[in-house]
């Protein structure tokens, strides 16, 4: 359990009072959703949607990058393809 959780309707990070998602957050939810990017996705739309009900008078981009920007770049270890198994042939 994450110590760097988001205080409403502020949306400051409880562990360490930085914009939540703080750096620490970051790292922890790129760990967390590691193959897993459209979940991650999910996730942090759920939380834009509620910071944007939270943050009115702050503007619709800033919180779009601060929620969704910030990790669409980063590479998200993906789990690799099943390798093929060929039968193994008698010789
Ligand atoms: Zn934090």
């Amino acid at each position: 359990m994450s110590l760097h959780i988001p205080t409403r309707p502020s949306w400051v990070c409880a562990g360490c009072s930085y914009p939540w998602p703080c750096h620490t957050r970051r790292q922890e939810l790129l760990a967390e959703y590691a193959g897993a990017r459209v979940s991650l996705s999910v996730y942090m739309a759920t939380c834009l949607l509620d910071a944007m009900i939270d943050l009115a008078h702050d503007r619709s981009g800033y919180l779009y990058w601060r929620f969704m920007g910030w990790w669409r770049d980063q590479p998200v270890r993906e789990d690799p393809p099943p390798r093929k198994r060929w039968p193994r042939r008698s010789i």
